[in-house]
């Protein structure tokens, strides 16, 4: 094999580039994979390398081989300048929102964002002097009149991890690029796969690698792609909080890196097969997926995306909660329990009538958040269909 140059990589398909980003076995003896790097102090060979920081790396904080080799191949999946990590996908998030926002500004952030990201903007940025807005999904182009001299950020996430309103990401950052504000896109469902952000605008673009990077719900992990205009003071950012993710759990990114493509694929068949399946329940009103003709995101999904993942949600009928608790409690194979884009199925009820402060979010009765894991479709048919019929029962 010979380690080619990152312009070579330019020219591969993506199922390549998988296998052979950030690697580099000519520096590790040969052994195909950067192993984990645990370190703190590096050492300098003399006086002058120390003076001038004359080294590859040269202190745990600002990095490794192991965080190197990442951040390398994320770089390269993202089509961005660079990436910086973070030890949680919320805090990729802070650490992009930090990056463009100072004391006096004003931010805009669709009504349909991951909910913790709404609690620090409205908390910690309320408290640093950073005003938020929060804005109907589908406003596409109308964005620009909510625009003042003063709004620095523009924040979406495609499609909304609960709600699944796809926004219209590339309409939206043109205008946010014609203005000089910063467009940041948190695209944790759709990876750089599904979704290549920054030819869709973005100028940062977050990762929750605790999701599908990871795989097998054993990791938590943040990652920031940026353009060449921002990656300069991300990377600033990035150094001054020093937010580091430890080695382990970057080896096991690097890990899930190599098989992402196969598995985002058997989530994509997995979930359409049991979303196909729940449109047809008379229990359910409406399913919310948006490779789903029947999604009002649908035609969105199809001019901008390459696929669909194994994470969707669905409204049933009128259905009292203790009838839902009755068929969420007795599920065999569906674990509750929060995140998502591990292995195995997981369900959760979702409520966002609690939070949602710019659209009215109206559904027909309660909601259930899926994630398809990779068991036997037939068998997850099987435990819902029992699931119903505590759903019915129960009413
Ligand atoms: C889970 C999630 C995050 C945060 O990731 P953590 O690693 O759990 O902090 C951010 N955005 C979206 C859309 C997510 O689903």
């Amino acid at each position: 094999m010979t380690e080619s140059t990152k312009d070579d990589h330019k020219a591969l398909k993506t199922r390549t580039k998988l296998v052979y980003a950030g690697r580099r076995p000519s520096e590790q003896f040969g052994f195909v994979n950067t192993p984990v790097y645990r370190g703190s102090t590096v050492l300098f060979p003399s006086y002058h390398d120390l003076v001038t920081r004359n080294a590859p790396f040269t202190y745990g904080t600002s990095g490794s081989p192991t965080t190197k080799a990442l951040t390398d191949a994320w770089t390269e999946l993202c089509g961005a300048a660079g990436a910086a990590l973070a030890p949680t996908g919320l805090a990729a998030i802070t650490l992009a929102l930090l990056t463009a926002v100072k004391a006096g500004d004003h931010i805009l952030v669709t009504d349909s964002i991951y909910r913790p990201s709404r609690i620090f903007c409205d908390g910690v940025l309320a408290r640093l002097g950073v005003e938020t807005a929060y804005f109907d999904p589908l406003i596409g182009a109308g964005i620009e009149q909510l625009i003042r001299p003063n709004t620095s950020v523009i924040f979406l996430e495609t499609p909304g991890s609960q709600s699944f309103e796809l926004p219209d990401v590339p309409a939206i950052f043109a205008i946010a690029r014609a203005k000089g504000i910063c467009a940041i896109l948190d695209n944790t469902w759709a990876t750089p796969l599904f979704f290549p952000p920054h030819e869709r605008g973005a100028d940062m673009a977050i990762e929750a690698g605790t999701k599908y990077l990871s795989g097998h719900s054993d990791l938590l992990l943040g990652l920031i792609s940026a353009t060449a205009e921002w990656l300069p003071r991300l990377s600033a950012t990035a150094d001054a909080f020093a937010m580091c993710p430890g080695p382990e759990d970057v080896f096991l990114a690097l890990r899930g890196l190599r098989t992402l493509e196969l598995r985002l694929r058997e989530a994509q068949a997995q979930g359409l097969a049991m979303a196909r399946w729940l449109e047809g329940r008379p229990e359910i009103a409406a399913v919310l997926h948006p490779a789903l003709p029947s999604c009002p995101g649908h035609a969105l999904w199809k001019r901008d995306f390459y696929g669909s993942t194994g994470l969707f949600s669905v409204l049933l009928n009128p259905f009292p909660q203790k009838a839902v608790a009755a068929m969420l409690d007795g599920l065999e194979l569906f674990g509750m329990g929060f995140s998502w884009g591990g292995f195995e199925s997981l369900v959760i009820p979702f409520d966002c009538r609690a939070y949602r402060t710019a659209t009215p979010w109206s559904p027909p009765g309660p909601a259930l958040r899926f994630n398809i894991g990779l068991e036997d479709v037939e068998d997850l048919k099987a435990d819902l269909e029992r699931g119903f019929e505590r759903l019915r029962a129960a009413s």
